[in-house]
């Protein structure tokens, strides 16, 4: 354990002062991943900025017809606000199927986006990990890489994002706000979180000096036909090996719009939009879908361990597909798969 300062932020302006000036400073809020990593000798913030007193913990009403999540909401209570479990059950069943009950009470919205991957070689600091350590080597390459990427990883990272959350919110084409010195900004889903490339010591496009203050959910939010399907080794409290989550929105009997985002298998939630975009029209069927799974998978590779990842989430995506459309979502209390 090191030793630290602990500070709070009196508002979002004077935490964005607080962390523009000391570039060894992190925001703390739930704590649930940071107090790990100290704790492991990965993270050695020099001073701690609590922002949990911030006003950012309200869901309101968008004029866009969505809803606006603060920041500091906590998983829990995302996850059970009737607004959500009503209009996008999607992102609730993705919140319950994460972590323990314990965890989504402390945990923060914010935060939920910004938790670190649970590679083993990141958390163990006598071995290689290019992003904890950058040009140290990647001691998951030629290790136990279960866990690991088979899709978008790279020659120096084939770490997995840990988030059952942010596979929702990809589907569902949310916007993350964040605010700094320079003003406010509004990043599309997909370009938050990014692919480790030569750079895995950095996770996002969040600047170092921004906060993010909410999360908002556009008007359509698949509350009909979705499910989400996580497979795991344990039945709870465990990471996803491969997960899925569907939005469809069905039209007649053909798919008007298809979303899919996939979680356990790259550096941030997957998505391919020609995959989603080549459903539109067609019959909600299993060829349709086995189709999809196949674009959704191309180019994958994985490593000694965790080649498996790849049929198995060919097939995932298949039965969350199947799921979606019968309106039969996955249940996250009563874990068989349907
Ligand atoms: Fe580190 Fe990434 Fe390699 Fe894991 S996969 S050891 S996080 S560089």
């Amino acid at each position: 354990m090191i030793g630290f300062d602990y500070v709070k932020a009196r508002d979002v302006r004077d935490a964005v002062s607080q962390i523009a000036r000391d570039p060894n400073a992190k925001f703390i809020a739930g704590g649930t991943n940071l107090i790990d990593l100290i704790k492991e000798n990965v993270a050695q913030p020099r001073r701690l900025i609590d922002i949990t007193s911030l006003p950012l913990a309200e869901i309101e009403d968008t004029e866009a017809g969505g809803l606006r999540v603060g920041a500091l909401v906590p998983n829990s209570d995302l996850a059970y606000d009737a607004r959500i479990s009503k209009r996008y059950p999607l992102l609730s069943s993705t919140i319950l199927a994460g972590a323990s009950a314990q965890l989504r009470n402390m945990a923060s919205t914010g935060g939920n986006l910004l938790q670190r991957t649970r590679c083993l070689y990141f958390y163990d600091t006598t071995t290689a990990c290019n992003k904890r350590a950058p040009g140290s080597g990647c001691g998951a390459r030629d290790g136990f890489n279960r866990m690991n990427a088979v899709l978008g990883w790279s020659e120096a990272c084939i770490a997995v994002h840990p988030s059952d959350m942010c596979v929702a919110l990809a589907a569902l084409e949310a916007v993350v706000h964040a605010t700094g010195p320079n003003g406010d900004r509004a990043i599309p889903f997909a370009e938050f979180h990014r692919l480790p490339d030569d750079e895995p010591e950095i996770d996002t496009t969040l600047a170092a000096d921004e906060i993010v203050i909410a999360i908002e959910l556009p008007a359509q939010g698949f509350a009909r036909n979705f499910s989400y399907l996580k497979i795991r080794d344990r039945l709870s409290y465990a990471f996803a090996l491969v997960s899925v989550a569907v939005g469809l929105d069905l039209d007649g009997g053909a798919i008007n719009q298809a979303r899919i985002a996939l979680g356990g298998v790259a550096h941030k939630p997957w998505r391919v939009p020609g995959a989603e975009a080549a459903l539109k029209d067609q019959v909600p069927d299993r060829k349709a879908f086995a189709k999809a799974a196949d674009a959704l998978l191309q180019g994958a590779a994985g490593f000694t361990h965790n080649n498996f990842k790849i049929e198995l989430a060919r097939r995932a995506i298949i039965r969350a597909l199947e799921q979606a459309a019968a309106g039969m979502p996955q249940s996250q209390s009563v874990t068989t798969i349907l």
